[in-house]
């Protein structure tokens, strides 16, 4: 993360929920500013220009939806909706109200700080600093400006889905992700396949990558980066 750190903005009325998401956003490199009502809230997004708005669909004044529509009729600033119903959920990521991603409460806050990353990185146009977009790990480099894989010297070609699963194991190092997140993620809430799109993808990198591939099967769970590996080590 660069030197000035990004501001998010995270509209919530329940002071403890707010609280507890802005102390995980801290402890993550981010400036936070809250916001408890809708109306704060568009006044904010409008004064503060912040990097992205968690948003919760309950408020007290305008709810989350029709503050996320206002939002969007003058910026394409990234918004993560906090919701406390699945039922909700096709509405919110919908054209109609064009939030980026969304959490059902009870969420984990690690999550939370994961979904907020990952959303930053997909929105953002042109990366402000290169050297963030690569990701190092044991003889893996892995370039997102470029979409280039590389096994020390050598250029791996993967399809882009397959790139795009192995950035996003990559970019949450030390989390376990199941295999309906990565489908969110990596495919979009409107994939309508069945999760071994997610196992099928994987079995690839892993022919691709060798011994340099960096995916643990976390038995039942899903997936996730294992330590970096030094060349000559055995694969599990
Ligand atoms: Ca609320």
């Amino acid at each position: 993360m660069s030197a000035q750190p990004q501001t998010v903005l995270v509209v919530e009325d329940e002071a403890s929920i707010a609280s507890f998401v802005a102390l995980y956003l801290k402890n993550a490199g981010y400036g936070v500013r809250t916001a408890s009502t809708g109306t704060e809230a568009l006044s904010v997004a409008a004064s503060d220009s912040p990097a992205l708005i968690v948003l919760d669909l309950m408020l007290p004044d305008i709810d989350g939806i029709e503050v996320c529509k206002r939002i969007r009729q003058r910026s394409d600033v990234p918004i993560l909706m906090l919701t406390a119903r699945d039922e909700d959920v096709d509405k919110i990521i919908g054209l109609e109200v064009g939030a980026d991603d969304y959490l059902t409460k009870p969420f984990n806050p690690r999550e939370l700080v994961a979904r907020v990353k990952s959303v930053l990185r997909r929105s953002a146009p042109a990366r402000q600093d290169p050297e963030n977009a690569i990701i190092k790990h044991g003889d893996l480099t892995v370039d997102s400006g470029r979409r280039e894989v590389r096994v020390v010297e050598e250029e791996i070609q993967l399809a882009p889905k397959e790139f795009d699963l192995l950035w996003e194991l990559l970019d949450h190092r030390g989390l376990v992700l199941t295999r309906d997140q990565l489908l969110e993620r990596v495919w979009g809430y409107t994939f309508a396949g069945d999760t071994r799109t997610v196992d099928v993808h994987v079995r690839q990198l892993r022919r691709k990558l060798g011994d340099a591939s960096p995916i643990v099967t976390v038995w039942g769970v899903g997936y996730k980066v294992g330590p970096a590996r030094e060349a000559g080590n055995q694969q599990d």
